[in-house]
């Protein structure tokens, strides 16, 4: 293995991600469909219901949620160009009145306790890990509250190497689907859907649009050597994933606090 393919993501300066991630509409593998399959499974919802949409990027998902239910959305990020984007987004959207992006880290977050009826998030909970968030974010919920997240999950018991190394190097937590049911289950919240996105929430929605911004990164960058790693990362990112896709995926895991 060369240098190139042993460095990780977690190597890279966070602007410069940011940088790449915010010409994109999606910042991480999902769907509107699978957004919408998700939130079927949560009851109870009102006009008074507060929902918080923690690591939302700019906000595809917190519009989806906001033009779903009756709800009141505060969405946080840590990065301030993706959350300027996601209230720019609200005001052409008319759906001001009910999303507020706030800038900040999800694993200090300002609220009160059980202040919210549903806490969201899609592909991020990884960034602070996946027990920590669910045990931290429990009581910023209601009682029968719910927390619905998408997280990397191994589908087998064993995979290859290589794609065990990367994911280890990219999430060290990573783990088996029935692993995090438990690991959900233990922080306390009754398991109550569970379900892996389809691999169109991948190709079509995250790698796929990629490939244009990747040459256009490129020319902005051009000479940049930490801008051609991280192209290369991500390219081989998708190269793992046409590869071993049967190996993992992102799972929703939806539970409901006791
Ligand atoms: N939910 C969006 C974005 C997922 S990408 C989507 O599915 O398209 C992960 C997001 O988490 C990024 O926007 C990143 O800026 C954000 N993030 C990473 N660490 C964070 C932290 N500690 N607190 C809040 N947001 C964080």
């Amino acid at each position: 293995m060369n240098n190139k393919e042993e460095q990780n993501i977690h190597e890279f300066d966070l602007n410069l991600i940011f940088e790449y991630f915010s010409k994109l509409k999606r910042q991480g593998p999902g769907s509107p469909e699978i957004t919408l399959k998700a939130l079927d499974f949560i009851n109870g919802l009102n006009e008074k219901s507060k929902i918080a949409d923690m690591g939302s990027g700019t906000g595809g998902q917190t519009i989806l949620l906001a033009q779903n239910t009756p709800c009141q959305i505060t969405a946080v990020d840590l990065c301030p160009d993706f959350i300027n984007q996601l209230n720019r987004n609200t005001l052409i959207q008319k759906l001001d009145g009910r999303i507020k992006g706030i800038v900040g880290s999800m694993d200090d977050l300002p609220f009160k306790d059980e202040e919210f009826d549903l806490i969201w998030s899609e592909g991020a909970i990884a960034n602070i890990g996946f027990e920590k968030g669910l045990r931290y974010w429990k009581k910023f919920l209601k009682r029968d509250g719910y927390v619905a997240v998408t997280y990397e999950s191994w589908f087998t018991n064993e995979r290859p190497a290589e794609i065990e190394k990367w994911w280890v190097d990219a999430v060290p937590e990573i783990t088996t689907v029935g692993q995090n049911v438990s690991i959900m289950q233990n922080s306390g919240y009754v398991p109550v859907a569970v379900f892996a996105i389809p691999e169109s929430c991948w190709t079509d929605n995250y790698y796929l649009p990629q490939e244009p911004r990747q040459e256009e990164f490129l020319k902005e960058h051009r000479g940049n050597k930490a801008a051609e790693d991280f192209i290369s990362l991500m390219r081989r990112e998708a190269h793992l994933y046409s590869k071993y896709k049967q190996y993992y995926g992102y799972v929703f895991y939806i539970g409901k606090k006791i």
